[in-house]
Protein backbone atom coordinates (compact mmCIF):
# COMPACT_ATOMS: atom_id res chain seq x y z
CA UNK A 1 0.00 0.00 0.00
CA UNK A 2 1.35 3.37 -1.16
CA UNK A 3 2.33 5.70 1.98
CA UNK A 4 0.10 8.05 3.02
CA UNK A 5 -0.27 10.60 5.94
CA UNK A 6 -2.06 9.78 9.17
CA UNK A 7 -3.53 13.08 9.41
CA UNK A 8 -4.69 13.23 5.89
CA UNK A 9 -6.18 9.07 6.12
CA UNK A 10 -7.93 9.98 9.08
CA UNK A 11 -9.86 12.96 7.59
CA UNK A 12 -10.72 11.33 4.31
CA UNK A 13 -11.89 8.54 6.69
CA UNK A 14 -14.22 11.20 8.17
CA UNK A 15 -15.58 12.64 5.46
CA UNK A 16 -16.18 8.99 3.67
CA UNK A 17 -16.63 5.88 6.38
CA UNK A 18 -18.86 5.24 8.38
CA UNK A 19 -17.74 2.12 10.84
CA UNK A 20 -19.85 -0.34 12.84
CA UNK A 21 -21.56 0.91 16.05
CA UNK A 22 -20.45 4.17 14.45
CA UNK A 23 -20.27 7.80 16.70
CA UNK A 24 -18.28 10.64 15.61
CA UNK A 25 -17.40 10.73 19.84
CA UNK A 26 -16.07 7.43 19.55
CA UNK A 27 -13.76 8.29 15.72
CA UNK A 28 -12.33 11.48 17.10
CA UNK A 29 -8.42 9.71 16.77
CA UNK A 30 -9.11 6.51 15.30
CA UNK A 31 -6.37 3.93 15.29
CA UNK A 32 -4.82 3.48 11.82
CA UNK A 33 -4.06 -0.28 11.94
CA UNK A 34 -0.83 -1.41 9.48
CA UNK A 35 0.92 -4.10 10.60
CA UNK A 36 -0.07 -7.45 12.23
CA UNK A 37 2.39 -9.96 13.14
CA UNK A 38 1.40 -13.33 15.53
CA UNK A 39 -0.31 -11.52 18.88
CA UNK A 40 0.88 -7.89 17.78
CA UNK A 41 -0.90 -4.94 15.94
CA UNK A 42 1.17 -2.01 14.86
CA UNK A 43 -0.29 1.52 14.25
CA UNK A 44 0.42 4.10 11.97
CA UNK A 45 2.87 6.07 14.36
CA UNK A 46 4.70 2.74 14.78
CA UNK A 47 3.63 2.01 17.76
CA UNK A 48 3.06 -2.17 18.86
CA UNK A 49 0.39 -3.14 20.64
CA UNK A 50 -0.75 -6.69 22.43
CA UNK A 51 -3.70 -7.61 20.30
CA UNK A 52 -5.78 -8.50 23.32
CA UNK A 53 -8.85 -9.81 21.74
CA UNK A 54 -7.72 -10.74 18.65
CA UNK A 55 -9.40 -8.26 16.98
CA UNK A 56 -13.06 -9.16 17.51
CA UNK A 57 -12.09 -12.19 19.13
CA UNK A 58 -11.64 -13.51 15.66
CA UNK A 59 -7.72 -14.18 14.58
CA UNK A 60 -6.85 -17.55 16.09
CA UNK A 61 -3.78 -18.70 14.29
CA UNK A 62 -2.69 -14.84 14.92
CA UNK A 63 -1.52 -12.21 12.42
CA UNK A 64 0.57 -12.51 9.38
CA UNK A 65 0.39 -15.69 8.21
CA UNK A 66 1.90 -16.15 5.18
CA UNK A 67 0.57 -19.67 4.55
CA UNK A 68 -2.79 -18.05 4.21
CA UNK A 69 -1.82 -15.39 2.19
CA UNK A 70 -0.36 -18.09 -0.75
CA UNK A 71 -3.29 -20.15 -0.63
CA UNK A 72 -5.78 -17.35 -1.37
CA UNK A 73 -3.43 -15.93 -4.17
CA UNK A 74 -3.43 -19.43 -5.92
CA UNK A 75 -6.62 -19.98 -5.32
CA UNK A 76 -7.35 -16.63 -6.69
CA UNK A 77 -5.43 -17.37 -9.67
CA UNK A 78 -6.98 -20.56 -10.57
CA UNK A 79 -10.98 -19.58 -10.03
CA UNK A 80 -11.61 -16.50 -7.22
CA UNK A 81 -15.29 -17.31 -7.43
CA UNK A 82 -18.21 -19.31 -8.60
CA UNK A 83 -21.75 -19.52 -7.95
CA UNK A 84 -22.29 -22.77 -5.63
CA UNK A 85 -26.00 -22.92 -6.31
CA UNK A 86 -27.65 -25.92 -5.87
CA UNK A 87 -26.89 -27.61 -9.25
CA UNK A 88 -22.92 -26.88 -8.98
CA UNK A 89 -20.13 -26.97 -6.58
CA UNK A 90 -16.63 -26.28 -5.93
CA UNK A 91 -13.96 -28.14 -4.72
CA UNK A 92 -12.58 -25.72 -1.67
CA UNK A 93 -16.25 -25.96 -0.47
CA UNK A 94 -16.51 -29.35 -0.67
CA UNK A 95 -13.13 -29.89 0.99
CA UNK A 96 -14.09 -27.81 3.74
CA UNK A 97 -17.62 -28.82 4.52
CA UNK A 98 -16.71 -32.87 5.15
CA UNK A 99 -13.52 -31.61 6.97
CA UNK A 100 -15.96 -29.85 9.26
CA UNK A 101 -18.13 -32.66 9.56
CA UNK A 102 -14.92 -34.90 10.76
CA UNK A 103 -14.51 -32.30 13.89
CA UNK A 104 -17.99 -30.82 14.39
CA UNK A 105 -20.19 -32.87 17.01
CA UNK A 106 -21.08 -36.71 15.67
CA UNK A 107 -24.68 -36.15 14.57
CA UNK A 108 -23.91 -32.68 12.55
CA UNK A 109 -22.40 -33.56 9.15
CA UNK A 110 -23.84 -31.05 6.91
CA UNK A 111 -22.96 -27.46 6.43
CA UNK A 112 -24.12 -24.34 4.54
CA UNK A 113 -21.81 -21.98 4.22
CA UNK A 114 -22.73 -17.88 4.65
CA UNK A 115 -20.20 -14.87 5.25
CA UNK A 116 -19.96 -14.14 9.17
CA UNK A 117 -21.77 -14.64 12.21
CA UNK A 118 -25.14 -12.80 11.50
CA UNK A 119 -25.99 -14.25 8.32
CA UNK A 120 -25.27 -17.90 10.00
CA UNK A 121 -28.13 -17.20 13.01
CA UNK A 122 -30.40 -16.14 10.28
CA UNK A 123 -29.76 -19.05 8.38
CA UNK A 124 -30.12 -21.12 11.65
CA UNK A 125 -33.72 -19.44 12.48
CA UNK A 126 -34.82 -20.05 8.55
CA UNK A 127 -33.90 -23.40 8.85
CA UNK A 128 -35.77 -23.90 12.12
CA UNK A 129 -38.97 -22.96 10.95
CA UNK A 130 -38.17 -24.94 7.73
CA UNK A 131 -37.27 -28.18 10.00
CA UNK A 132 -40.94 -27.45 12.30
CA UNK A 133 -43.54 -26.77 8.49
CA UNK A 134 -41.77 -29.87 6.87
CA UNK A 135 -42.47 -31.65 10.15
CA UNK A 136 -46.12 -30.27 9.90
CA UNK A 137 -46.05 -27.93 13.01
CA UNK A 138 -45.92 -24.42 10.98
CA UNK A 139 -46.71 -22.59 14.24
CA UNK A 140 -43.64 -23.37 15.96
CA UNK A 141 -41.70 -20.36 14.63
CA UNK A 142 -40.72 -18.68 17.85
CA UNK A 143 -36.58 -18.44 19.07
CA UNK A 144 -35.70 -17.80 22.76
CA UNK A 145 -32.88 -16.66 23.39
CA UNK A 146 -30.87 -14.89 26.12
CA UNK A 147 -30.12 -11.64 27.51
CA UNK A 148 -26.30 -10.80 27.07
CA UNK A 149 -26.16 -12.80 24.19
CA UNK A 150 -24.69 -11.68 21.21
CA UNK A 151 -25.80 -12.81 17.86
CA UNK A 152 -25.19 -10.29 14.74
CA UNK A 153 -26.71 -7.32 14.06
CA UNK A 154 -29.18 -8.04 10.87
CA UNK A 155 -33.23 -7.25 11.89
CA UNK A 156 -33.40 -10.71 12.86
CA UNK A 157 -29.95 -11.55 14.65
CA UNK A 158 -30.58 -8.25 16.24
CA UNK A 159 -33.67 -9.63 17.62
CA UNK A 160 -32.17 -12.51 19.07
CA UNK A 161 -29.12 -10.33 20.65
CA UNK A 162 -30.18 -10.11 24.49
CA UNK A 163 -28.92 -6.13 24.48
CA UNK A 164 -31.23 -3.28 24.61
CA UNK A 165 -28.92 -0.39 23.19
CA UNK A 166 -28.56 -2.65 19.99
CA UNK A 167 -32.53 -2.54 19.50
CA UNK A 168 -33.13 1.34 20.48
CA UNK A 169 -33.01 3.06 17.70
CA UNK A 170 -34.16 0.39 15.15
CA UNK A 171 -37.21 -0.70 16.71
CA UNK A 172 -39.79 -2.92 16.39
CA UNK A 173 -37.61 -6.10 16.32
CA UNK A 174 -38.73 -8.65 14.38
CA UNK A 175 -41.76 -10.21 16.68
CA UNK A 176 -41.31 -14.11 17.72
CA UNK A 177 -38.11 -13.18 19.52
CA UNK A 178 -37.84 -13.65 23.27
CA UNK A 179 -35.49 -13.23 26.00
CA UNK A 180 -34.56 -15.42 29.25
CA UNK A 181 -32.05 -14.85 32.18
CA UNK A 182 -28.18 -15.84 31.14
CA UNK A 183 -26.59 -18.23 33.29
CA UNK A 184 -23.93 -15.44 34.72
CA UNK A 185 -23.12 -17.11 37.76
CA UNK A 186 -21.81 -13.43 38.83
CA UNK A 187 -25.25 -11.70 38.68
CA UNK A 188 -27.68 -14.76 38.33
CA UNK A 189 -31.07 -13.91 40.11
CA UNK A 190 -33.72 -16.30 41.18
CA UNK A 191 -32.71 -19.72 42.18
CA UNK A 192 -34.93 -22.03 44.56
CA UNK A 193 -33.57 -23.32 47.38
CA UNK A 194 -32.22 -26.97 46.62
CA UNK A 195 -31.93 -25.73 42.75
CA UNK A 196 -27.94 -24.90 41.38
CA UNK A 197 -27.60 -21.57 38.68
CA UNK A 198 -27.77 -24.30 35.87
CA UNK A 199 -30.67 -25.96 37.18
CA UNK A 200 -32.58 -22.34 37.64
CA UNK A 201 -31.56 -21.27 34.11
CA UNK A 202 -32.90 -24.22 32.45
CA UNK A 203 -36.48 -24.10 34.61
CA UNK A 204 -36.48 -20.30 33.76
CA UNK A 205 -36.53 -21.81 30.00
CA UNK A 206 -38.82 -24.30 30.39
CA UNK A 207 -40.85 -21.85 32.15
CA UNK A 208 -40.66 -19.44 29.15
CA UNK A 209 -41.82 -22.15 26.69
CA UNK A 210 -44.76 -23.01 28.36
CA UNK A 211 -45.60 -18.96 28.84
CA UNK A 212 -44.79 -18.91 24.87
CA UNK A 213 -46.42 -22.34 24.45
CA UNK A 214 -44.31 -25.04 23.04
CA UNK A 215 -46.37 -25.47 20.10
CA UNK A 216 -45.00 -21.86 19.02
CA UNK A 217 -41.36 -22.27 20.09
CA UNK A 218 -38.91 -23.52 17.00
CA UNK A 219 -36.09 -23.19 18.84
CA UNK A 220 -33.37 -21.64 21.76
CA UNK A 221 -30.05 -20.17 21.00
CA UNK A 222 -27.06 -19.61 23.29
CA UNK A 223 -23.47 -19.06 22.70
CA UNK A 224 -21.45 -21.93 24.92
CA UNK A 225 -19.85 -18.88 26.28
CA UNK A 226 -21.32 -15.77 25.78
CA UNK A 227 -18.31 -13.40 24.17
CA UNK A 228 -19.57 -9.76 23.26
CA UNK A 229 -22.04 -9.66 26.82
CA UNK A 230 -18.64 -9.96 28.76
CA UNK A 231 -17.06 -13.76 28.90
CA UNK A 232 -20.05 -15.31 30.56
CA UNK A 233 -19.38 -18.86 31.18
CA UNK A 234 -22.02 -20.86 32.19
CA UNK A 235 -21.95 -23.12 35.53
CA UNK A 236 -20.81 -27.08 34.16
CA UNK A 237 -24.69 -28.36 34.60
CA UNK A 238 -26.42 -25.88 32.41
CA UNK A 239 -26.33 -27.10 29.31
CA UNK A 240 -26.77 -30.94 30.14
CA UNK A 241 -30.07 -29.63 31.85
CA UNK A 242 -30.80 -27.22 28.49
CA UNK A 243 -30.71 -29.85 26.06
CA UNK A 244 -33.21 -31.98 27.93
CA UNK A 245 -35.33 -29.42 28.41
CA UNK A 246 -35.50 -28.41 24.57
CA UNK A 247 -35.88 -32.34 24.13
CA UNK A 248 -39.00 -32.70 26.29
CA UNK A 249 -40.53 -29.76 24.45
CA UNK A 250 -39.27 -30.74 21.02
CA UNK A 251 -37.47 -27.06 20.75
CA UNK A 252 -34.13 -27.09 18.41
CA UNK A 253 -31.05 -25.91 20.19
CA UNK A 254 -29.27 -23.48 18.02
CA UNK A 255 -25.20 -23.32 19.73
CA UNK A 256 -23.65 -20.03 17.83
CA UNK A 257 -20.39 -20.76 18.44
CA UNK A 258 -19.17 -18.24 16.31
CA UNK A 259 -16.50 -16.99 19.15
CA UNK A 260 -16.21 -20.34 20.90
CA UNK A 261 -15.57 -22.55 17.67
CA UNK A 262 -12.04 -23.30 16.27
CA UNK A 263 -9.82 -23.88 19.83
CA UNK A 264 -10.76 -20.63 21.20
CA UNK A 265 -11.85 -22.67 24.11
CA UNK A 266 -9.70 -25.89 24.06
CA UNK A 267 -11.33 -27.92 21.68
CA UNK A 268 -13.02 -27.44 18.30
CA UNK A 269 -16.27 -26.67 19.97
CA UNK A 270 -17.13 -25.75 23.24
CA UNK A 271 -20.19 -27.70 23.86
CA UNK A 272 -17.98 -31.16 24.02
CA UNK A 273 -16.58 -30.37 27.59
CA UNK A 274 -20.39 -31.16 28.80
CA UNK A 275 -20.83 -33.96 26.15
CA UNK A 276 -23.77 -31.76 24.48
CA UNK A 277 -24.68 -31.64 21.14
CA UNK A 278 -26.78 -28.94 19.21
CA UNK A 279 -29.15 -29.57 16.66
CA UNK A 280 -27.76 -26.46 14.51
CA UNK A 281 -24.25 -25.26 15.27
CA UNK A 282 -23.45 -21.65 13.86
CA UNK A 283 -20.18 -20.33 13.12
CA UNK A 284 -17.53 -18.01 11.30
CA UNK A 285 -14.97 -15.97 12.53
CA UNK A 286 -11.99 -18.83 13.65
CA UNK A 287 -13.13 -20.76 10.88
CA UNK A 288 -10.85 -18.58 8.65
CA UNK A 289 -9.04 -17.07 11.46
CA UNK A 290 -10.35 -13.70 10.14
CA UNK A 291 -8.31 -13.80 6.99
CA UNK A 292 -11.51 -13.91 4.81
CA UNK A 293 -15.14 -13.57 5.43
CA UNK A 294 -16.67 -16.82 6.08
CA UNK A 295 -19.19 -18.50 8.29
CA UNK A 296 -21.89 -21.18 7.99
CA UNK A 297 -24.14 -23.13 9.66
CA UNK A 298 -23.99 -27.18 10.67
CA UNK A 299 -27.30 -29.13 10.89
CA UNK A 300 -27.93 -32.66 12.70
CA UNK A 301 -28.96 -35.33 10.05
CA UNK A 302 -32.37 -35.50 11.24
CA UNK A 303 -32.71 -31.46 9.89
CA UNK A 304 -30.73 -32.49 6.53
CA UNK A 305 -33.37 -35.16 5.83
CA UNK A 306 -36.07 -32.49 6.40
CA UNK A 307 -34.29 -31.01 3.56
CA UNK A 308 -33.51 -33.44 1.44
CA UNK A 309 -37.70 -34.95 1.48
CA UNK A 310 -39.11 -31.60 0.78
CA UNK A 311 -41.49 -31.52 -2.22
CA UNK A 312 -39.44 -29.65 -4.73
CA UNK A 313 -42.21 -27.06 -4.29
CA UNK A 314 -41.60 -27.09 -0.92
CA UNK A 315 -37.30 -26.53 -1.26
CA UNK A 316 -35.07 -24.82 1.51
CA UNK A 317 -35.19 -21.72 -0.54
CA UNK A 318 -32.62 -20.27 1.22
CA UNK A 319 -29.00 -18.28 -0.46
CA UNK A 320 -26.49 -16.05 -0.07
CA UNK A 321 -23.76 -15.28 -3.70
CA UNK A 322 -21.21 -15.97 -1.64
CA UNK A 323 -22.27 -19.16 0.13
CA UNK A 324 -19.16 -21.88 -0.32
CA UNK A 325 -16.58 -19.16 -1.45
CA UNK A 326 -13.99 -20.98 -3.14
CA UNK A 327 -11.38 -18.60 -1.95
CA UNK A 328 -12.73 -18.17 1.47
CA UNK A 329 -13.07 -22.13 1.69
CA UNK A 330 -9.50 -22.61 0.76
CA UNK A 331 -8.09 -20.08 3.56
CA UNK A 332 -10.32 -21.81 6.12
CA UNK A 333 -9.21 -25.59 4.85
CA UNK A 334 -5.63 -23.76 5.53
CA UNK A 335 -6.27 -22.02 8.67
CA UNK A 336 -7.61 -25.25 10.29
CA UNK A 337 -4.26 -27.12 8.75
CA UNK A 338 -2.24 -24.69 10.96
CA UNK A 339 -4.37 -25.35 14.22
CA UNK A 340 -3.99 -29.27 13.67
CA UNK A 341 -0.36 -28.78 13.14
CA UNK A 342 0.37 -26.83 16.15
CA UNK A 343 -1.49 -28.17 17.99
CA UNK A 344 -3.39 -24.84 18.84
CA UNK A 345 -6.39 -26.27 20.50
CA UNK A 346 -4.31 -27.92 23.97
CA UNK A 347 -1.79 -25.23 23.11
CA UNK A 348 -5.13 -22.95 23.72
CA UNK A 349 -6.27 -24.66 27.04
CA UNK A 350 -2.67 -24.63 28.30
CA UNK A 351 -2.41 -20.67 27.78
CA UNK A 352 -6.32 -20.04 28.60
CA UNK A 353 -5.62 -21.93 32.26
CA UNK A 354 -2.24 -19.73 32.84
CA UNK A 355 -4.20 -16.20 31.95
CA UNK A 356 -7.23 -17.33 34.19
CA UNK A 357 -4.96 -17.91 37.09
CA UNK A 358 -2.72 -14.89 36.76
CA UNK A 359 -6.08 -12.72 36.20
CA UNK A 360 -7.12 -14.08 39.45
CA UNK A 361 -4.28 -12.52 41.39
CA UNK A 362 -6.46 -9.15 40.24
CA UNK A 363 -8.30 -9.85 42.91
CA UNK A 364 -5.88 -7.75 45.45
CA UNK A 365 -7.90 -4.92 43.72
CA UNK A 366 -11.09 -3.72 45.70
CA UNK A 367 -12.16 -2.88 42.49
CA UNK A 368 -12.10 -6.17 40.98
CA UNK A 369 -15.40 -7.98 41.44
CA UNK A 370 -15.42 -11.32 39.54
CA UNK A 371 -12.64 -12.73 37.20
CA UNK A 372 -13.60 -15.61 35.09
CA UNK A 373 -12.67 -17.43 31.52
CA UNK A 374 -13.06 -20.83 29.63
CA UNK A 375 -9.91 -21.18 27.30
CA UNK A 376 -8.42 -18.61 25.83
CA UNK A 377 -11.66 -16.25 26.22
CA UNK A 378 -11.07 -14.25 30.06
CA UNK A 379 -13.29 -11.45 31.85
CA UNK A 380 -12.43 -9.24 34.74
CA UNK A 381 -15.32 -7.32 36.22
CA UNK A 382 -15.06 -4.31 38.04
CA UNK A 383 -17.35 -3.24 40.60
CA UNK A 384 -17.87 -0.23 42.88
CA UNK A 385 -18.47 -2.25 45.97
CA UNK A 386 -17.47 -5.73 46.01
CA UNK A 387 -19.74 -6.78 49.34
CA UNK A 388 -23.20 -5.66 47.50
CA UNK A 389 -21.68 -6.12 43.61
CA UNK A 390 -22.86 -2.82 42.80
CA UNK A 391 -21.16 -1.40 39.86
CA UNK A 392 -19.15 1.71 39.34
CA UNK A 393 -20.28 5.05 39.35
CA UNK A 394 -20.92 5.94 35.86
CA UNK A 395 -19.98 9.31 35.92
CA UNK A 396 -16.36 8.41 36.79
CA UNK A 397 -16.07 5.65 33.82
CA UNK A 398 -13.22 3.49 35.40
CA UNK A 399 -13.89 1.08 32.77
CA UNK A 400 -12.85 3.53 29.88
CA UNK A 401 -10.42 4.56 32.00
CA UNK A 402 -8.92 1.03 32.73
CA UNK A 403 -8.91 0.67 29.27
CA UNK A 404 -7.45 4.03 28.01
CA UNK A 405 -4.62 3.17 30.96
CA UNK A 406 -4.21 -0.79 29.04
CA UNK A 407 -3.76 0.96 25.78
CA UNK A 408 -1.09 3.42 26.39
CA UNK A 409 0.93 0.87 27.91
CA UNK A 410 1.22 -1.37 24.60
CA UNK A 411 -2.23 -3.86 25.38
CA UNK A 412 -5.09 -3.28 23.26
CA UNK A 413 -8.78 -4.62 23.60
CA UNK A 414 -12.58 -4.23 24.36
CA UNK A 415 -14.88 -3.46 27.36
CA UNK A 416 -18.24 -3.74 28.00
CA UNK A 417 -18.85 -1.17 30.44
CA UNK A 418 -16.80 -1.89 33.57
CA UNK A 419 -16.03 -5.70 32.42
CA UNK A 420 -12.36 -5.82 30.49
CA UNK A 421 -12.56 -8.55 28.32
CA UNK A 422 -9.65 -10.64 26.92
CA UNK A 423 -9.50 -13.25 24.22
CA UNK A 424 -5.66 -13.19 22.34
CA UNK A 425 -4.82 -15.08 19.57
CA UNK A 426 -4.30 -19.39 20.47
CA UNK A 427 -0.65 -18.48 19.31
CA UNK A 428 0.23 -17.04 22.61
CA UNK A 429 3.16 -17.95 24.61
CA UNK A 430 3.91 -18.35 28.02
CA UNK A 431 5.47 -14.92 28.70
CA UNK A 432 2.95 -12.90 27.08
CA UNK A 433 0.23 -14.13 28.91
CA UNK A 434 2.27 -12.82 31.73
CA UNK A 435 2.74 -9.60 29.64
CA UNK A 436 -1.17 -8.94 29.72
CA UNK A 437 -1.94 -10.04 33.28
CA UNK A 438 0.95 -7.62 34.58
CA UNK A 439 -0.11 -4.66 31.89
CA UNK A 440 -3.60 -5.17 33.11
CA UNK A 441 -2.31 -5.05 37.27
CA UNK A 442 -0.99 -1.64 36.42
CA UNK A 443 -3.87 -0.14 34.56
CA UNK A 444 -5.78 -0.98 37.71
CA UNK A 445 -3.16 0.41 40.09
CA UNK A 446 -3.17 3.71 38.40
CA UNK A 447 -7.14 3.82 37.85
CA UNK A 448 -8.50 1.96 41.04
CA UNK A 449 -5.26 1.58 43.71
CA UNK A 450 -6.88 0.37 46.47
CA UNK A 451 -6.40 -3.29 47.63
CA UNK A 452 -9.37 -5.33 49.03
N1 LIG B 1 -22.57 -14.51 17.13
C1 LIG B 1 -21.62 -14.25 18.01
C2 LIG B 1 -21.50 -15.13 19.22
C3 LIG B 1 -20.74 -13.19 17.83
O1 LIG B 1 -19.80 -12.93 18.74
C4 LIG B 1 -20.86 -12.41 16.67
C5 LIG B 1 -19.91 -11.25 16.37
N2 LIG B 1 -19.19 -10.75 17.41
C6 LIG B 1 -21.89 -12.70 15.78
C7 LIG B 1 -22.71 -13.75 16.02
C8 LIG B 1 -22.11 -11.86 14.55
O2 LIG B 1 -21.11 -12.06 13.63
P1 LIG B 1 -20.90 -11.02 12.43
O3 LIG B 1 -20.42 -9.76 13.04
O4 LIG B 1 -19.89 -11.73 11.58
O5 LIG B 1 -22.21 -10.89 11.76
Amino acid sequence: MAQVSTVDLVKEDQEHLFHPLHHPADHQSPKVWVKGEGIYLWDAEGRQYIDGLACLWNVNVGHGRRELAEVAATQMAELAYCSSYAGATNIPATKLASKLASLAYPSLNTVYFTSGGAESNESAFKTARFYWKANGKPDKVKVIARQHGYHGVTLAAMSATGMAPYWKMFEPRVPNFVHVQAPYPYRFEGVKPGETIGQAAARQLEEKILEEGQDTVAAFIAEPVQGAGGVLVPPDDYFPHIRRVCDKYEVLFIADEVITGFGRTGSWFALDRWGVEPDIMSFAKGVTSGYLPLGGIMISDAIRQAVLSAKYEDRWMHAYTYSGHPTCCAVGLKNIEIMEKEGLLKHAGEMGARLLRGLKTLEEFAAVGDVRGLGLMAAVELVGDRSTKAPTDPTLKIGPRVQDECIKRGLYTRIRGDIIMLCPALVIRDEEVDRIVDTLRDALQAVVPERA
